[in-house]
This record gives C-alpha cells, structure tokens and sequence, in this order.
C-alpha cells in the first residue's frame, strides 16, 4: 500500500458507534492518512456499522454494497467495515461480500490505521486526537461501554459485552480536553447510563461523575441519555432537579407500559415505577423533558395490550418519543422463547397508530411554550434558508428532538447561547423564536 493513503470513513447506528468513529479518526488523522469527504477519491472506505436490529442492519449492509459498486469503478479501493454487525455475522459477511479487504472485530476496531499499514504518531492519549464530527460547542462523552442486562429483545449485550465503566478519572480527562476545544455541551452516553460506575465502584457513581463534570470551565449543559428505570428513584430526580448544568431533559425508553409485556421483554420494573418516576419528575422538575421509546408487535402483545398501551401514552404525556417495530434477532431470549407472530403489516400500523398519538402531544407541549422566554444554544443555519440560524432549548437533543428557529436582526454566532421568545411552533416537533 502507497504511503499516504485517502481514507473516507462513514459512521452509522448511535451515538456511541460515533465515539468510537472520532476516537478512530483521531488515529487516522496522526498518521500519514489523508481523511475526505468524497468517497470518489478514496483509497480506503471505513465503514463502521450498526447490527442493532433489522433496519439498521439493511442500513449498514447497503452502505458496504455502495462502496462495493465504487470498487467495481476503481478496483484498487480497498473496503474495510467493522463495527456492530461485524461482531454479530463476520463469517456469514465474509462469505457473502467478498469485495470487502478487511472486517475488522470491535476488540480490534482502533488498530485498523496500524492494519491498513499506517504508523499514527498519537500525542498524547487516543482522547487527546479525537477528532469530533459534531458542531465544535456539543459533544459525545461515552462514559461506559457493554450492558448487563438481559432484555429479552435486545442483542447488545452479546455485541459489545457485559458493562464496564471508565474511571471517574479518564473521563474528567476528557471532558477537559473537549471543554478546551470550546465543547460547551456533554452529552453523556452508554448503553446503561444511571448504572455508571457499579462494576467498578460498587454503587452507581453517575452523580459523583457530574458533580466533577460540573466543576468543569466552560461546560454549561450536561445532558443524560439512556436511563434504566430501575436506576431512576427519587433521589436521582431531585439531584437532577438541584443541578446547575444537568438540563432538564432525560432520555430513559420505557419499551413498554404493560406488566406482562415488560416482563416477558426481561425488562426488570413494572408499569408502576415508570408512573413513580413521572410522579417524581412532575414534583421536582415539572419543566424536565423527557424522551422514550417503545416497542410495538413484541411476540406477546396482544391488542389489548396495545390498546392498554396507547392509553398509557395518553395519559403520560411524554415530551419526545420513538417507536420500534419488534425485531426478531438471533441469539436473544425472546428469539429462543417466541415466535415472531405479530406481523410485520399489523407492527407497522400499531407504530403508525402510536406515532399519530405523539404527535399531538408532541405539538401541544411545544405550544405551550409560546410567550415563554428561553435560553437557546445556536447549532448552525438552517437547510433551507442559510441565513436563518437554528438552535435547541434544554429540551431539545442534538439531532434527536426538535430544533428552534431563530428570528434575529442581529448577527448570532454557532456555539453561543442566546435569549428567545417562543412566537411559534412549526412541523409538529420545531419552534420559533424571537431573539431582540
Ligand atoms: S438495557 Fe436492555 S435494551 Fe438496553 S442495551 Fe441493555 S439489554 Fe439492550
């Protein structure tokens, strides 16, 4: 292989495959690597997958069929994929699509610069080169990697492995690190985030984490994703409800509302404790927003069960929320246990069904917000209009809820927070607001 080498790189699946793409590019970068854009001029195509569920597995097997025609163009390409789905169907992947160079196991995912023949000179820690892929103020930071739970539907744990936490230590490390670089939101990741720090302290240590995190110069928003139930008591809500850089915002999927449906997903709460934790928000926080998931057309769910479902939305009145066809993947407890007999006709209309709920919901928590003044952290500039910049409230996710337009006279600058009235709500899910 010739000496500096274009490597063009696609991520797909969550945030934290994308961690692991950054660290990875950072590596890339300190050796004689060239990254772009353009996968025309590529001499290598990195494609990290997702093998999360079906959809995601067709996602990530057209992207390596993709780069499979441009080395029919140009037979010198070389392709190397690794990732989720590689953990999952190496061999039958190799068999299968032979014009792939290289598939690379997740335990080997960083020493592909070395694999493709490249030296990287790291300064400094694999933290230290990453190289972030989102806007320079907000940024992912994967505080553990692997689950240890055992839900029934779910392939995660056999995929990336049991949990194991970063030290408190590491992790302030590079929280430091991205709040040098102007990082001025975190955005903590992991497959189990309330349960952060149990195998190797013994207790869940998310709390001592932020309150280090918040010590920190420079980060003004901390924001919680993947909350486990069982982990969210009452204690929680109100630490989150005393933080001063903790945005009121939690995303914590509930998968399901119904008691024989969370048990037979291996989910270990029951409907009770999900309205616990809302009764507990409502008292603390009232303002919080919360983001949820569910999973509809699971082997055992009746339409009773749906319908108990549907109410429950009704009723609970989440902020954001996502909806997931059951998928029937190999090597879980359900795939052992059930037969995948709801259909895939009747899974979507009962998505369709939850999603029209949420939709309403959606839109009138949003119009409840018209008249209000809030603090908005500019991301960019709209698509369609290039001088309309675009922003999030504290309810809003990076790339995940609803954005904020923003109406201004003056000039705004990516990466600063700035005042807004809300003057209206647009699409459902994105809002309008005033800056003076
Ligand atoms: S908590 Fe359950 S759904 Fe989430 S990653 Fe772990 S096993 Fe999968």
């Amino acid at each position: 292989m010739k000496k500096s080498i274009n490597v063009g790189v696609i991520s797909l699946g969550c945030p934290k495959n994308l961690v692991d793409t950054e660290l990875l590019l950072g590596k890339l970068n300190a050796s004689e690597a060239k990254l772009v854009n353009n996968l025309d001029e590529a001499d290598v195509i990195l494609i990290n997958t997702c093998g999360f569920i079906d959809a995601a597995k067709e996602e990530s097997i057209n992207t390596i069929l993709e780069a499979a025609n441009l080395k029919e163009i140009d037979p010198n390409k070389k392709i190397v994929v690794t990732g989720c789905l590689v953990e999952r169907y190496k061999n039958e992947l190799e068999k299968e699509i032979p014009e792939v160079d290289m598939f690379i196991d997740l335990k080997e995912e960083l020493k592909i610069p070395e694999k493709l023949g490249l030296k990287p000179k790291l300064e400094g820690s694999i933290y230290q080169n990453r190289i972030l892929t989102t806007p320079k103020h907000t940024a992912y930071l994967k505080i553990s990697e692997g689950c240890d739970h055992t839900c029934a539907f779910c392939a995660i744990p056999k995929i990336r492995g049991k949990h194991r936490s970063r030290t408190i230590e590491s992790i302030i490390d590079e929280a430091k690190l991205l709040a040098d670089q102007g990082v001025k939101e975190l955005n903590i990741v992991s497959q189990d985030t309330s349960f952060y720090g149990t195998d190797i302290y013994g207790k869940p240590m998310l709390w001592e984490l932020i309150n280090q995190l918040e010590k920190i110069e420079g980060i003004k928003w901390i924001r919680l994703y993947y909350l486990y139930p069982t982990t969210v008591n009452e204690d929680f809500i109100k630490k989150m409800a005393d933080s001063e850089k903790v945005v009121k915002y939690f995303e914590m999927p509930i998968q399901h509302s119904e008691d024989k449906i969370l048990k037979d997903m291996m989910r270990g709460y029951r409907k009770k404790r999900i309205e616990e934790i809302l009764n507990w928000k409502e008292k603390y926080i009232p303002e919080a927003a919360i983001r949820t998931a569910v999973i509809v057309g699971f082997p055992t769910e009746t339409e009773k069960d749906f319908e108990a479902l549907k109410e429950f939305i009704k009723d609970a009145k989440f902020d954001w929320l996502g909806v997931f066809t059951y998928s029937h993947e190999e090597g879980t407890p359900a795939y052992e246990k059930f037969e995948d007999i709801v259909s895939q006709e009747e899974k979507i209309r009962r998505k369709n069904e939850i999603l029209s709920i949420q939709e309403k919901i959606t839109e009138e928590k949003n119009r409840q917000l018209i008249g209000k003044e809030m603090e908005i952290l500019v991301d960019g500039f709209s698509e369609e209009w290039d001088t309309l910049p675009i922003g999030r409230t504290y309810r809003s996710a990076y790339e995940i809820d609803g954005i904020t337009y923003i109406e201004t006279t003056e000039p705004v600058k990516v990466g600063e927070f700035v005042k807004g009235k809300i003057k209206d709500v647009v699409d459902v899910s994105d809002t309008v607001a005033e800056v003076e």
